[in-house]
């Protein structure tokens, strides 16, 4: 399992990461992110690429049992 944090004070809802990982991340319909606390193992590489994408390296993200 993977634990998602986003630092919501860096966080400027570009949307990037949605893309790399749409199960994970989204924008509501105030066009602020919202996200998945945790997520299955088989998100990895797009949460990978997500955290990687993120203009302000707001992602981070940790595998737990
Ligand atoms: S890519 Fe980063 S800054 Fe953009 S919405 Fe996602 S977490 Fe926020």
């Amino acid at each position: 399992m993977l634990k998602i944090h986003v630092d919501m004070e860096k966080c400027q809802h570009y949307g990037q990461c949605v893309f790399d990982a749409p199960n994970v991340f989204r924008l509501n319909e105030d066009d602020k992110l919202e996200y998945e606390a945790t997520a299955d193992d088989s998100e990895q590489d797009n949460v990978q690429l997500a955290v990687d994408i993120c203009p302000m390296q707001a992602i981070s993200f940790t595998k737990a049992d």
